[in-house]
């Protein structure tokens, strides 16, 4: 056992222990995945592999995927030694288990392959009609086989920086004391009026129980009310922020919005930081701080998808007329960010600049920017980020009247604290605000905007007991995902995307 333990000591240096189980090093020879193995010294080790076959040619070389790495590792087998039959079902989607020793390659892609001693087919896959092969296939034919995508090598990408995305989020809160809580799913009113919600329930469609006055009966219905979707877990957030001081959750939501778009889920992960004590300036610092703690996450581990995806971006790019390509690559466009403070302007200063901007005066926008007080639509923030300022904005001080009903007030009686970030590109990627923490303010404000005050007692006790100044916002996943993977298509970002008319897988 000890000599075993000394022999992967010794021809495994490089590779990090962490990767091996104790079963493993016990095992007399190594399964090591393709990752491991590419950063290995070849010096003629035995291992064990296993993986998918992204290509096989010449009957000779195999390229190899197992998802540890955009690379492909190169499997070398002399098929005079193997049956026909088995070198007949080494085919592109198969997936094998071979063992071999793993020496310097002749060839000058790759430092190292393995030159196989026994292989296994696992699972064949019929050629004719496996539906991926070695080529470029468009992003509308894989989203109709997004059971599959993973398997090619923009998927997989995709998915492992989605992966440490996700992971970044929770070590930069984690670092700075915050707590992850888990806002409900379920819940019993759409009580912030964020979207229009999918409803929930066990009530027989076909024979919808009636009160004696003709209504739906919910009291029959499983929470004997009327329930729904989460589409955010703010309010949530805000209890337990008012008692554990630093909050955020991470967690799916769900708008039944019919908004067919490129930057639009009905089913989406938020990330929702809620902060005591923490005002306007102090919300953005965070918001902005999370950002580029991210994305300087995913340029120092994810280097070569991001790589292979910036490639990947670069030749979209050629495709299209010049007036609508990019600036930036995506390599740039990321470092850009990290290195540029994001530009705060007032909702006040937005509407100036967008009302003496040429596409305004030429007509050109869909909606044309006339007065203050009008909402932004998307058209009008991607102007301000990607032709006025070039960079990531926030802009803050919002009308009350567009803004939700628990945004503080602002002294001028007209303007609340709202944030909103947005990003080239994307447009809004963040909302959020400081809460109205004054609890005449906020029943004021929820009279006048129609929301139930008796029914949301348990929010306002917040600010009947031991309020305090606070401050949250929402980030939404996906369209940090697409920022960094440089995608143009939400539904490319995301596993199984549901969207009006799908729900696929
Ligand atoms: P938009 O105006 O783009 O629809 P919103 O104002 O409805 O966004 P919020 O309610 O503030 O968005 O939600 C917080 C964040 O969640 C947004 O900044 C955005 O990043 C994200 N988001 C909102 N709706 C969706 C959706 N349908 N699919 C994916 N992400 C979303
Ligand atoms: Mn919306």
């Amino acid at each position: 056992m000890v000599l075993v333990f000394e022999r992967l000591l010794v021809s495994n240096t490089k590779i990090n222990a962490k990767n091996i189980s104790l079963r493993q090093i016990f095992d007399a020879v190594p399964r090591l995945d393709v990752k491991s193995i590419l950063s290995m010294e070849p010096i003629g080790q035995e291992l064990i592999i296993h993986g998918w076959v992204r290509n096989f040619r010449s009957n000779r070389f195999i390229a190899l995927n197992d998802g540890s790495s955009i690379n492909n590792f190169q499997l070398v087998i002399d098929f005079e030694k193997f049956p026909e039959e088995v070198i007949k079902r080494i085919s592109v989607g198969s997936c094998i288990k071979a063992t071999g020793k793993l020496n310097p390659s002749l060839g000058a892609v790759q430092k190292s392959e393995l030159v196989v001693d026994t292989l296994d087919i696992l699972g064949d896959s019929d050629p004719a009609l496996y539906p991926l092969q070695p080529k470029k296939h468009s992003l509308e034919f894989l989203r109709d086989i997004a059971h599959l995508r993973f398997r090619t090598n923009t998927f997989s990408a995709i998915f492992r920086i989605r992966h440490a995305v996700a992971f970044a989020i929770h070590q930069f809160f984690n670092d700075r004391g915050f707590f992850y809580l888990h806002s409900p799913i379920i819940t019993a009113s759409d009580a912030e009026g964020a979207g229009e919600t999918f409803q929930v329930t066990t009530l027989n469609l076909d024979k919808i129980p009636r009160t004696e006055e003709g209504e739906i009966d919910y009291k029959k219905d499983f929470f004997s009310r009327p329930s729904n979707l989460t589409v955010s877990g703010q309010l949530e957030a805000e209890l337990a922020a008012l008692a554990l001081s630093k909050v955020y959750t991470f967690g799916p939501t769900f708008r039944a919005e019919n908004s067919n778009t490129p930057r639009h889920l009905a089913e989406f992960w938020m990330i929702e930081p809620e902060v005591a004590f923490n005002d306007l300036n102090d919300n953005m610092d965070l918001a902005e701080d999370m950002l580029k703690y991210v994305i300087q996450y995913i340029l120092s581990n994810c280097s070569e998808d991001l790589k292979f995806l910036n490639d990947r971006d670069q030749e979209e790019q050629k495709q299209k007329p010049q007036q609508e390509r990019n600036e930036f690559s995506l390599l740039e466009k990321l470092d850009f960010c990290l290195k540029n403070n994001f530009e705060r302007i007032s909702y006040t200063e937005a509407i100036e600049i967008l009302k003496n901007s040429n596409p305004n005066k030429k007509g050109k926008f869909q909606y044309p920017v006339e007065k203050w007080g009008t909402d932004l639509q998307s058209e009008h923030e991607r102007y301000l980020v990607e032709k006025h300022f070039k960079k990531p904005v926030i802009l803050y001080n919002y009308p009350k009247e567009i803004k939700a009903f628990y945004m503080r007030q602002n002294i001028d009686n007209t303007t609340v604290a709202a944030m909103d970030i947005l990003f080239p590109g994307i447009g809004e990627i963040v909302g959020g605000s400081q809460r109205e923490e004054r609890l005449e303010k906020l029943e004021s404000r929820m009279k006048e905007m129609h929301r139930p005050i008796q029914e949301m007692y348990w929010y306002l006790d917040t600010r009947r007991y031991g309020t305090c100044p606070h401050a949250g916002f929402g980030l939404g996943f996906e369209r940090l995902i697409l920022f960094v993977t440089g995608m143009s298509n939400i539904r490319d970002v995301i596993p199984f995307p549901r969207y009006p008319g799908n729900a696929e897988f």
